[in-house]
């Protein structure tokens, strides 16, 4: 199992349901200028700023995108270094649902190629309590073997039952609404409710809590079965050669239009325009311009000098959107010599946790386990020195696939609440801010506009970027906002 992703897959009928709305936002429809062409900076060359930016320069408008790092893409990103032999793995955006018609047309439109995020055949590991059962993809555990603390009645359901029993019910209904009418107020009770408070009232038991919620128990349950809806699909895809791939590729056609190192220490707007200063290499410059698009996480933006200040409603929401921590520790081997018994490198434990293997259909010997790490152990993890993630992740990869210290080559691991231009993974909705922070989040200030996974009906994934995206552009190209 993976964050997400339940055993009870979407029906095909559902599938259709979840598309249909997009339609309006299809990529390469964008709408002719209407009136002078506007001068208009970006905050972010991530995939919000980046999609803004096609939009606008495709419909003639005069685009800057400020990025701090001296790369594009932000949140996706691959990395290949320190890895033998070509190997790669995602620090950041994983898997692409077969749903999100919207990031599979930028794909297309782009000429990349997907692969299936999960190997279609081998064995997975389970590991609960040391415990370790090796069992065929997509089948459950062998529960009269294992040291589990389930209920009789989820018992009879096993592990892959769980997500039908508890959250199967909710799921259809967040996925027969249109997906841009979010955050679906016709759910919005579920807003007010945690994910573990939810299950504790459905009697669910402590190890079933464990296994559906993967550390995220004080998400509010809309925002969990509303994501869960993602992951619950037929496909997950991931880009063939790495992920980032799409933002190179289109920041690739933004070239002239990017200013790399470019730090953003100060925001100021007046009736007639907004002026950022950043810093580039130790100087200070300034750039002004008739509008903006911001992307920048809150996380980050909350620490940055605004004149005038943000309204009271906006204000609140930048400083309390949460971003999720996330780390991640990568192990690379000699050989895939979990292959040998038929694995496929891949893992459920009794974790908040994730264990992947990125490189079970890249070509060559060597070999990458991975772990992927949620909220409080990510934050435990984050607090830890770079040699202490390597060696506790190690032990728990010997536990999981037994030869690999005798495997093991080097390792590297990545935190997403320590870097300094996220500051967190992706944001999640606690009980109670869909009244307070989810209104505010896209809502424009004077001539500021705001794009980012956060402003988009899909807050952490690739898809409510790019969505964010087009829809800050087109209010400027539109003018309605
Ligand atoms: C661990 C993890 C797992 C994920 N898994 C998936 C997945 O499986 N599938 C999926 O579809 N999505 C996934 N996502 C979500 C996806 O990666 C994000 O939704 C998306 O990349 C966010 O894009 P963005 O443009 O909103 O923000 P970002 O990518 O964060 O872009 C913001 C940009 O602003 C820049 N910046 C920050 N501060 C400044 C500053 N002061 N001055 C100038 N520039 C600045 C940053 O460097 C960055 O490039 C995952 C994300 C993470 C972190």
């Amino acid at each position: 199992m993976d964050r997400r992703q339940f055993l009870q897959l979407s029906s095909m009928a559902a599938l259709s349901l979840y598309t249909s709305p997009l339609r309006g936002l299809q990529t390469g429809g964008s709408p002719a200028r209407q009136g002078p062409a506007k001068k208009v900076m970006i905050l972010g060359a991530g995939i919000s700023g980046l999609a803004a930016g096609l939009e606008l320069l495709q419909a003639g408008h005069d685009v800057t995108i400020l990025e701090a790092q001296l790369r594009p893409g932000g949140r996706v990103y691959t990395l290949r270094a320190p890895f033998s032999d070509g190997l790669y793995a995602e620090a950041g955006a994983g898997r692409i649902p077969i749903t999100h018609t919207l990031t599979l047309d930028y794909v297309k439109r782009f000429k990349l190629e997907l692969d299936p995020f999960f190997p279609q055949s081998g064995a997975d590991v389970f590991l609960w309590r040391g415990q370790r059962q090796v069992v065929p993809h997509g089948h459950d555990p062998d529960l009269t073997h294992l040291n589990v603390n389930l209920t009789t009645e989820e018992r009879a359901v096993g592990f892959g039952g769980l997500a039908k029993k508890y959250l199967g019910p909710l799921q259809d209904k967040a996925r027969a609404l249109p997906a841009e009418a979010w955050p679906l107020p016709s759910l919005a009770a579920w807003g007010n409710i945690s994910l573990g408070d939810y299950l504790r009232q459905q009697r669910a038991s402590p190890d079933a809590i464990l296994y559906l919620s993967q550390g995220f128990e004080s998400d509010s349950l809309l925002d969990f079965v509303h994501d869960s809806v993602s992951h619950a699909v037929p496909m997950l895809w991931k880009i063939r050669g790495g992920n980032d791939r799409l933002p190179h590729a289109m920041a690739d056609a933004l070239r002239d239009n990017i200013r790399y190192g470019a730090v953003v220490e100060r925001i100021a707007q007046t009736p007639t325009n907004v002026e950022v200063t950043y810093t580039n290499a130790g100087s200070h410059h300034r750039l002004l311009a008739d509008r903006m698009i911001c992307t920048l996480p809150f996380t980050v933006l909350r620490d940055i000098e605004v004149r005038p200040q943000w309204s009271t409603n906006k204000a609140f929401a930048i400083q309390n959107a949460y971003l999720s921590p996330v780390t991640r520790a990568y192990a690379q081997t000699k050989t895939r010599f979990w292959e040998a018994d038929g694995r496929n490198g891949f893992a459920t434990v009794d974790q908040p946790m994730e264990v992947w293997s990125p490189t079970y259909n890249q070509p060559g010997k060597r070999g990458i386990v991975m772990s992927y790490t949620y909220e409080d152990l990510a934050r435990e993890y984050s607090s830890m020195s770079e040699e202490a993630r390597v060696q506790r992740s190690l032990d728990l990869f010997e536990q999981i696939h037994p030869g690999m210290r005798d495997n093991f080559e080097g390792a590297t691991t990545w935190s997403w609440l320590n870097h300094p231009f996220s500051k967190g993974a992706f944001m999640v909705t606690k009980p109670g801010q869909f009244r307070t922070v989810v209104p505010y989040l896209a809502t424009p200030e004077g001539r500021i506009h705001f794009a980012g996974e956060h402003a988009s009906p899909w807050s952490g994934w690739i898809q409510g970027a790019l969505h964010s995206g087009v829809r800050a552009a087109r209010e400027i190209a539109r003018g309605t906002a």
